[in-house]
């Protein structure tokens, strides 16, 4: 069984065709799904889609979403936790150096949410984009209990590692089918078994010769081939691999 370790299932994206989407992912052996949250005013979608027996949820502040998030939303999240022990991680959070206009709100936003993981005792799930240095530095001098998911990893073998030493682990998601990512299936390569997830991002990060559509589950079973391939191991293998970390990492049973 395939787990799905990243996809925004709560997204308008898929409105029209939820159940059908659940359906072609089951189809190709996906069964089941870790959903973050985003926004303040997305987590109520999040926490419907948690009632499945087949996903887990996460809450966060994506920053991604600067404009959206209000100076209460951090005080909120507190007593989302409180309400909701189903929360199993924290997250989206992160930094978006892209964005560099908000950066510092971005910085102050993630360490809020790191310093509420640390005292709560969650993996954090991270979205970090031309940041895996500085988030990584910080991440050694906050010494998470949980750990976490570095998603959509796109760094060298180098950063990888960095991040497996902090006890994270990280994504590999749509980036790994480009040919043109020889760095990153550096990464891939250099990786243990126990130190990956695989994830979709959907309805994002499309994958090589999807470009321009909408992500969805389905298609990780392409992520999990062709790291495989890059592995020089059998996609059972990978995928076995991958569902026994996704578990210890979110503690599903
Ligand atoms: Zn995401």
């Amino acid at each position: 069984m395939l787990i799905d370790a990243h996809c925004h299932l709560d997204f308008p994206e898929f409105d029209d065709d939820r159940d059908a989407m659940f359906e072609r992912a089951r189809a190709v052996g996906v069964g089941h799904f870790m959903v973050p949250g985003t926004t303040r005013e997305r987590w109520p979608a999040v926490l419907a889609l948690g009632k499945r027996a087949d996903v887990t949820i996460s809450l966060g502040l994506h920053p991604y979403f600067m404009d959206e998030h209000q100076e209460r939303d951090v005080e909120a999240l507190v007593q989302a936790l409180d309400a909701h022990p189903e929360v199993r991680a924290l997250g989206e959070c992160g930094i978006d150096a892209r964005f560099e206009e908000s950066l510092d709100a971005q910085w102050a936003l993630f360490n809020a949410q790191l310093r509420l993981a640390k005292s709560r005792q969650l993996p954090v799930v991270i979205h970090c984009v031309h940041a895996n240095d500085k988030v990584s530095q910080r991440l050694r001098q906050l010494d998470l209990p949980a750990g976490g998911l570095i998603h959509a990893f796109a760094g060298s073998p180098d950063q990888a590692w960095k991040f497996l030493d902090l006890g994270f682990v990280v994504g590999l998601g749509g980036a790994v089918t480009y040919e043109r990512a020889q760095r990153l299936w550096r990464a891939v390569k250099s990786l243990p078994e126990d130190g990956f997830v695989l994830e979709t991002d959907s309805p994002d990060m499309p994958l090589c010769g999807h470009q321009g559509q909408r992500n969805e589950p389905a298609r990780i079973v392409q992520v999990c081939e062709m790291v495989a391939t890059l592995r020089g191991e059998t996609a059972e293998a990978i995928a076995a691999q991958s569902t026994a970390t996704a578990r210890r990492l979110f503690g599903l049973s």
